[in-house]
C-alpha cells in the first residue's frame, strides 16, 4: 500500500508539474531541466524499477534532441519545410492582400490560448472631445429633429431639400475629412455615436451620411490620393459640393467583388482637345449608395494595357478612379428601392468614357492596388458604420420597447409582466448592450492607432445580426401597432431595413463562413503566417531558420493549449489569472478557458484537414462564432469598465457574458460532433469537456432583473440608449414614451388605490375613464388627480393609436374603385364612375 502511495505521488509529481510547465508555457530549455531534475530525484530517491528508469531517461534523452538547435534544423525541420511547401496552398495576390490587411490587436491575444488581459484593459476609455460632444448634442440633435420617417419613407421618397441643406451645412458628410480640407475631422468613436444617433430616428438618413464617412471616395483620397488628388477633391466633398460614391458591386460579381468585369484600357484619346494618353472606360453597376445623386464615382475596375502605353505589363488588375459623373458617357440617376428605405441607392454605368490617367487614385503608380486599398479600407470601416448602425437602431428599441411594454396592458395588467414578454425585451437590452460595447470598444481601439481586420468582420456581422434579431423582437412586443405602417409606426421600418446591412460590405453568411475565421486563423494565430511567410521566403537559409523557430514556437504552443484547456476545464478556470477583482471576475476567466479551446480546436483543425477546410465552411464558421463570442464578451466586460463600473448595469453585462459564452460552448461542441475525424473528435473532447458541457444560459431570475432594468425609468436604461434621440417633443415617440412610463410609476399608487376601491365595492365602472369619474366622486381621488390620470391616459392611448387611412391615400397611380374594376369587367355602366371624377376635380380645385 505504502508502495503504491508512493508511485502515485511520483506520478502526481511528474504529471502536475508537466501541466504546470505547459499551462505556464515555460520555454523548452527551461522545462528540460525541471524534467531533468524530478527524473534525477525520482532515479536516487524514488526506487524504481530499473528498466522503468531505462525507459525514462530515454525519453528525457529524446526531449533534449529539440534543445539542440542545430541539429533538429537539420535533421527535423529540413524535412518537414520540404513537405511543407509542397502542401502549402497557392494563394493569389487577391488572397494574400486581404489576408494582410489591417493588424492583429485583442483577436491574436484570444487566439494565442492564453490572453493577456492587460493588452485589452490598458486601452483608454473613448471620450468625445468637447467639440465632438457639442456636434451631437447640436446639429445632430437638431437633425434628428427634422427628420420624419414617414414624411421621408411614404411621402417624398426621399428626404426634403431642407434636411439634404442642413445636413451638407453641417458638413455630416465630412467627419471624417482632416479639419485642413474643411473637414471635421472626428475619431472614429464619434463617427460612430453619430450614426448611432441616426440611425435610431431614420435609417434612410443614417445611411446616406454612413457612405461618404466609410468607404469611399474621401476614405480613399485620405490614404491613398496624390497631393493633387486631395486638394482638388477633398473640400469639396467637405462642403458638399462634391456628393461621392463607391461602386464596386456587378451583376456578375457580388460577394466574389474581385471577380468584376468592368473594365478600362490604356489608349490615346481626346480630353480638352488634345490627344493624351489616358483609360477608355466601360461598366455596369448596380446596388450603389448615393450613385443617384453623386458627382463623382469612385470606381473599381480592371485596368488593361494591351498596347503597353505605360508599362510592360498587359492586365494590371483592380484599379481604383476618380470619374466625375458629369463625363460623357457617364449614366446615374436611376434609382432601386431597398426595402422602402429610400435612401439613394441604383445603378451607375459607364460606356466608352475616356479619362486621363491621374484619375487613378494616387496616380499612376497605384494602377492595379485597387483590392488592396478596399480590403486595407474595409479592415477599419466595417466595424464603424454598419455596427453603430445597428446599436443605435437597438438603442431606439430597448428605449421604446421597454417603455411601451410597460404602458400596454392587457389581461389587466402591463405586458412586461408576461414571463414571455420578458424574454424578448431581455434579448433586446442584451444584445443592445453587446453591440454598444463592441462599436465603443473597437471604436476606440481604432483611435489609438489599431486597425483590427478580424474584428472588423465580427463587428460587421455580429452587430447586424444582433440588430436584426432586436428588431424581430422588438415587432413582436408591439404586436400590430407594428405591423401597420403609417407616422405613429416607429418600429416597421427598423425591421424592414435590418436585412440591407445584413447584405452590404460583404454578406453575412459568407462574412460568418468564410472571412472571420478564414483571416483570422492565418492572421492571428501566432505561428501559421510566420510559418507561411519562412515557407516562402526565396533566401532558403533564412527561411529554414524562421520556419524551425515557428515550428517549434507552434509545437510548444499546442501542447501548452493541451494542458490549459484540460486544466481549465477541469477547474472551471476558478485559479485563472484575471486583470481584476471583480463581480465580473468569473467571466474573465470563463473566457481564458475558452480561449484555450479555441486555440487548441483550432489547431487541430488546420493540422488535420490543411487547405480543405476553407472548403469546410460550416467548420470554419463555428470556430469564427467562438471567437467572436470571446471578443464580444471581452468587449462587454471593457465597456462596463469604461463606463465607471455602475453596479446597476451588472445584470445587463452577466446576460451578456453569459449568453456569448454560452454559445460559444455550443459552437464548439457543435464543431466536435461535426468534425470529419471521428478519432481526432475524440481526443479533442477529452480536453475540451472533460466534464461535458457543464456552461449555462442565463437563467430566467437574471433575465427578469434585465426586464426591470429597461422597462422602469432609471440610470442603466438610459446608460442603454444613450445615444438615442429622447427628447421630449411631438413626433418623438421616443421622448412621448419615456414620459408615459415616468408617468406610469407615478400614477402606480393610484391605479392601486383605484383597484381596491373596485374590489371594495366603491367604484363599480367596467371602463379605465369611467373608473376615474366614480372614483373622483367617491373620494377615492381628487379631482387634480383624476384630471391628471385622465390626461396620463390619453398620453397612452395617443402612443397606441395606429394609422388609417382612406382608401385614395394608397398607392401612387390612381386607378378605378374595386366596384368600378368589376362593373367593368362585367362591362355594366356605373354610377360611381362620376363621383370618382368629382373627387378628382375637387382635390385639383384644393391645389
Ligand atoms: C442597399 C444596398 C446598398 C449597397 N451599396 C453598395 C455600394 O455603395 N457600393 C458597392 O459597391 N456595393 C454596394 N452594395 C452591394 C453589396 O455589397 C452586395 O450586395 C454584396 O456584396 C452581396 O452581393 P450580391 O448581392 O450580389 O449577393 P451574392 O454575391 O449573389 O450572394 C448571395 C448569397 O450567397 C452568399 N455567398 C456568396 N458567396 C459565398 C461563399 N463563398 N460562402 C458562403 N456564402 C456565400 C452571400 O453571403 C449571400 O447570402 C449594396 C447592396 C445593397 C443591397
Amino acid at each position: 500500500m505504502t508502495d503504491f502511495l508512493i508511485s502515485l505521488a511520483w506520478f502526481l509529481l511528474f504529471a502536475g508539474g508537466g501541466i504546470y510547465l505547459a499551462y505556464q508555457r515555460v520555454d523548452l530549455r527551461t522545462s528540460t531541466i525541471a524534467a531533468g531534475l524530478a527524473l534525477l530525484a525520482y532515479t536516487i530517491f524514488g526506487g524504481g524499477w530499473w528498466l522503468w528508469l531505462v525507459v525514462l531517461w530515454a525519453l528525457f534523452g529524446l526531449m533534449i534532441i529539440p534543445n539542440l538547435v542545430e541539429l533538429r534544423r537539420e535533421k527535423i525541420t529540413k524535412p518537414l519545410l520540404d513537405v511543407y511547401r509542397k502542401m502549402l496552398p497557392s494563394m493569389s495576390d487577391t488572397e494574400r492582400e486581404a489576408l494582410e490587411a489591417g493588424n492583429v490587436w485583442w483577436d491574436g491575444e484570444l487566439f494565442s490560448g492564453m490572453p493577456e488581459w492587460d493588452r485589452l484593459m490598458r486601452f483608454p476609455a473613448p471620450q468625445l472631445s468637447e467639440e465632438e460632444q457639442a456636434f451631437l448634442d447640436g446639429p445632430c440633435e437638431e437633425l434628428c429633429r427634422m427628420l420624419d420617417d414617414w414624411e421621408i419613407c411614404h411621402e417624398h421618397g426621399d428626404m426634403p431639400k431642407e434636411v439634404w441643406d442642413y445636413i451638407i451645412e453641417h458638413r455630416f458628410f465630412a467627419m471624417i475629412i482632416p479639419k485642413q480640407y474643411g473637414g471635421l475631422e472626428f475619431s472614429a468613436y464619434a463617427n460612430a455615436m453619430v450614426i448611432a444617433k441616426l440611425a435610431g430616428r431614420s435609417a434612410t438618413a443614417s445611411s446616406t451620411i454612413g457612405v461618404p464617412n466609410s468607404l469611399g471616395p474621401a476614405e480613399l483620397l485620405l490614404h491613398y490620393g496624390t497631393e493633387e488628388q486631395k486638394n482638388h477633391y477633398l473640400p469639396g466633398l467637405a462642403a458638399g459640393t462634391e456628393i461621392p460614391c463607391f461602386a464596386l458591386t456587378s451583376t456578375e460579381a457580388g460577394s466574389d467583388a474581385a471577380s468584376l468585369i468592368d473594365n478600362g484600357v490604356v489608349c490615346k484619346g481626346k480630353w480638352n482637345g488634345k490627344t493624351i494618353t489616358g483609360i477608355r472606360l466601360n461598366w455596369s453597376k448596380r446596388y450603389i449608395t448615393l450613385a443617384p445623386v453623386a458627382t463623382v464615382v469612385g470606381l473599381a475596375f480592371k485596368l488593361y494595357d494591351p498596347d503597353h502605353l505605360i508599362g510592360d505589363k498587359d492586365e494590371y488588375g483592380i484599379t481604383a478612379a476618380l470619374i466625375p459623373t458629369d463625363t460623357p458617357g457617364v449614366t446615374v440617376g436611376r434609382r432601386h428601392y431597398p426595402m422602402t428605405v429610400p435612401f439613394q441607392n441604383g445603378p451607375t454605368e459607364g460606356k466608352d468614357v475616356f479619362v486621363p490617367l491621374d484619375v487613378i487614385i494616387g496616380g499612376q503608380e497605384m494602377a492595379g492596388r485597387g483590392w488592396k486599398m478596399l480590403v486595407e479600407l474595409l479592415s477599419v470601416g466595417r466595424a464603424i458604420t454598419l455596427p453603430s448602425t445597428a446599436a443605435g437602431g437597438g438603442q431606439a428599441a430597448s428605449y421604446a420597447t421597454g417603455a411601451y411594454a410597460r404602458i400596454r396592458r392587457q389581461f389587466n395588467t402591463s405586458i412586461a409582466n408576461f414571463e414571455g414578454v420578458g424574454e424578448a425585451l431581455t434579448r433586446i437590452a442584451g444584445y443592445t448592450y453587446i453591440m454598444n460595447s463592441a462599436v465603443s470598444v473597437t471604436a476606440g481601439a481604432i483611435d489609438q492607432g489599431e486597425k483590427p481586420a478580424v474584428p472588423s468582420a465580427i463587428l460587421k456581422y455580429h452587430c447586424t445580426e444582433l440588430g436584426r434579431k432586436v428588431s424581430v423582437d422588438t415587432m413582436d412586443v408591439h404586436g400590430g401597432k407594428a405591423i401597420c405602417l403609417g407616422p405613429s409606426n416607429y418600429v416597421g421600418r427598423n425591421y424592414m431595413a435590418s436585412p440591407i446591412a445584413i447584405t452590404v460590405e460583404g454578406a453575412n453568411i459568407l462574412t460568418r463562413s468564410l472571412i472571420i475565421y478564414g483571416q483570422g486563423a492565418v492572421r492571428c494565430h501566432p505561428f501559421v503566417l510566420p510559418e507561411m511567410h519562412a515557407a516562402s521566403d526565396e533566401d532558403s537559409d533564412r527561411g529554414l531558420i524562421d520556419f524551425d523557430r515557428a515550428l517549434f514556437g507552434h509545437i510548444g504552443y499546442a501542447i501548452s493549449n493541451l494542458a490549459r484547456s484540460f486544466f481549465l476545464a477541469l477547474t472551471h478556470a476558478k485559479f485563472s489569472r484575471v486583470p481584476l477583482n471583480t463581480p465580473t471576475r468569473r467571466y474573465y476567466q470563463n473566457i481564458n478557458r475558452y480561449s484555450a479551446a479555441f486555440a487548441l480546436a483550432s489547431d487541430f483543425a488546420m493540422l488535420t484537414l490543411g487547405g480543405a477546410l476553407k472548403k469546410r465552411e460550416l467548420l470554419s464558421a463555428r470556430l469564427g462564432d467562438v471567437l467572436s463570442s470571446m471578443y464580444l464578451a471581452s468587449c462587454v466586460l471593457k465597456h462596463f469598465e469604461d463606463q465607471g463600473r455602475r453596479a446597476t448595469d451588472l445584470p445587463l453585462v452577466e446576460w451578456s457574458v453569459r449568453t456569448l459564452m454560452y454559445q460559444a460552448q455550443e459552437a464548439l461542441h457543435a464543431f466536435l460532433r461535426n468534425f470529419p475525424n471521428r478519432w481526432v473528435a475524440g481526443f479533442l473532447r477529452v480536453f475540451i469537456f472533460p466534464r461535458g458541457r457543464t456552461y449555462s444560459a442565463p437563467s430566467d431570475e437574471l433575465a427578469q432583473k434585465v426586464v426591470e432594468l429597461v422597462t422602469r425609468t432609471g440610470e442603466a436604461r438610459e446608460r442603454l440608449s444613450q445615444q438615442a434621440y429622447t427628447t421630449l417633443e411631438p413626433g418623438n415617440p421616443l421622448g412621448l414614451l419615456q414620459e408615459a412610463l415616468e408617468l406610469s410609476e407615478k400614477f402606480a399608487p393610484m391605479e392601486r388605490r383605484l383597484k381596491q376601491a373596485l374590489r371594495e365595492g366603491l367604484i363599480s365602472a367596467e371602463y379605465l375613464g369611467d373608473q376615474i369619474g366614480e372614483a373622483a366622486k367617491a373620494g377615492v381621488i381628487s379631482k387634480k388627480e383624476a384630471d391628471e390620470l385622465r390626461d396620463y391616459h390619453e398620453k397612452v392611448r395617443a402612443l397606441l393609436a395606429v394609422d388609417d387611412f382612406a382608401p385614395d391615400e394608397f398607392g401612387r397611380q390612381s386607378q378605378e374603385p374595386r366596384d368600378v374594376q368589376v362593373a367593368a369587367a362585367k362591362k355594366k355602366p356605373v354610377a360611381r364612375k362620376k363621383t370618382a371624377k368629382k373627387k378628382a376635380k375637387k382635390k385639383a380645385s384644393k391645389k
